[in-house]
């Protein structure tokens, strides 16, 4: 039976650096399985493809690279290189912000929680703070009163409206009664006279361009009522949550969904582990909703997704790019997973083949499920299988990768793979763009495992070069 593929996009250091199977083996002997391992050129190619879209329209605008996607300081050291900025989320990534040297103006922090720890490092630096509600107003103030100091903050939005509905959000103020809350509470005079309103920021769960560009109409339209109360707006930040393209083939992406369907429908053999629907339900015969997966092939990726929210028009016809420039406003964004994009592999080491007893043929990788999980139901791309010997007559094969940890669900992709022959023991399999989340966001240490080795790659004259993290 052939089972539906799906080719991911590979970058040409991908492409290259998986074909030196002596040098990914070294490696795993010296650290490990698995291994993760990363290179700066997409990181570079992906800041400028945003800033190209800026730039068309002439907007002054900011990038600030959401640290949280990846726990790798080499994009920290990176991001100070190529002069943008860093999002951060915790004590510890605005500590590393600050020792990488990164000036205060190319830091933001949104931390979900901020702690009194945090703040204080913040304001000591003069890093601006992204406020969600009143008692951080209350907690930056007291703090800045203590410290003798201002602070400059932008405000969270979250509840906007959206054709006709409010879009929930557990985040920020009410844009219907924001300016009164600036107006009244921040500034000389007022309660919280040491917080200096510089701008707003919001950031949307999902991938709508459409609800980021009402979004910013919202934004703006309090900008012009501050404006009315000679309260100036220097910036406003939309956060991130933009598109990454993974998969090669648009037709491989539907021809899987189909299969999938015709699978759980009993129509088919399974394509998925144990006939997982992933995430559709099945009710009486019939499939219901779609898998809850990430959009993993999409036309609109990126600087397009950017380029669309900008270009989007006001009701008397007028884009955002004007309306944002007319107003000397500097437009922010905080890329997480798509600057990332093609920047990241993960491989780990085939310790086990067996069948079940179900007959299905199980390959035991040397990896838990943590260190390659993303929320979306399955990773849903074609990994790169290193074979140590390639034997030309050998028979295809399918199986599921399964893992470390001593679960029944420990299973590292959800799909049925195809193999040209039999893994043997010590082949290599490579996760293609694994860096924006996938290899970091939900790693554990459960088993007292211990976590992957994050590596940096560089290519120097064919040759890669490759030093741990905190080397780079
Ligand atoms: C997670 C997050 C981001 C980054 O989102 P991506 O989907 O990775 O681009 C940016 N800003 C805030 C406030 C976030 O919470």
């Amino acid at each position: 039976m052939s089972i539906p593929l799906l080719s991911p996009i590979k970058h040409p250091w991908i492409t290259s650096f998986t074909q030196n199977k002596e040098q990914i083996k070294e490696l795993l002997s010296q650290y490990n399985s698995p291994i993760n391992i990363h290179n700066m050129v997409p990181f570079e190619e992906n800041f400028k493809d945003f800033s190209s879209i800026f730039n068309k329209y002439s907007l002054d605008h900011k990038i600030y690279f959401a640290r949280k996607a990846n726990k790798c300081v080499a994009f920290v050291k990176e991001a100070k290189k190529l002069n943008f900025g860093v999002d951060t989320a915790s004590y510890k990534e605005l500590l590393e912000c600050i020792t990488v040297g990164l000036p205060a103006d190319h830091i933001t922090l949104t931390a979900a929680v901020k702690a009194e720890k945090l703040i204080r490092l913040a304001l000591e630096h003069n890093v601006p703070v992204v406020i969600d509600n009143l008692d951080e107003c209350e907690l930056v103030q007291h703090i800045a009163e203590e410290m003798k100091r201002s602070v400059k903050v932008g405000i969270r939005l979250g509840g906007f409206l959206y054709n006709g509905k409010y879009l929930y959000s557990r985040f920020g103020f009410s844009p219907k009664n924001v300016v009164n809350l600036i107006t009244d509470y921040l500034g000389e005079g007022n309660k919280f006279f040491r917080l200096r309103f510089a701008g707003f920021h919001f950031h949307l769960n999902g991938y709508s361009p459409t609800q980021r560009a009402e979004a910013l109409l919202q934004t703006i339209a309090c900008v012009d009522q501050l404006k009315d109360r000679s309260i100036t707006t220097r910036f406003i930040d939309m956060g991130g949550g933009f598109l990454i393209n993974y998969l090669e083939n648009e037709s491989q992406w539907e021809n899987f969904h189909h299969e999938l369907k015709k699978a759980v429908l009993g129509e088919s053999e399974p394509i998925t582990f144990r006939n997982d629907s992933l995430g559709m339900h099945l009710i009486d015969g019939k499939l219901h909703g779609e898998p809850k997966v990430y959009p993993y092939f999409n036309k609109k990726p990126r600087a397009l997704f950017l380029d669309e929210i900008l270009s989007y028009k006001n009701s008397e016809g007028i884009p955002i790019h004007s309306l944002i420039k007319d107003r000397n406003i500097e437009v922010r964004i905080e890329p997480g997973r798509s600057l990332l994009d093609q920047t990241g592999i993960t491989v780990a080491r085939v310790a086990f083949r067996k069948r079940d007893m179900e007959d299905t043929l199980l390959i035991g990788l040397e990896m838990n499920r943590t260190q390659l999980f993303s929320s979306s139901m399955d990773f849903l791309l074609d990994p790169i299988v290193i074979h140590q010997r390639i034997d030309a007559d050998a028979e295809p094969v399918t199986a599921y990768l399964v893992g470390a940890y001593c679960l029944e669900q420990e299973i590292i992709l959800k799909r049925k793979l195809a193999f040209k022959q039999m893994p043997q023991i010590g082949d290599m399999i490579c996760f293609v763009n694994t860096a924006g989340y996938m290899m970091h966001f939900y790693e554990s240490e459960a088993h007292l495992f211990e976590l992957a080795k994050n590596l940096v790659a560089e290519e120097d004259r064919g040759a890669f070069k490759v030093v741990p993290d905190e080397d780079y």
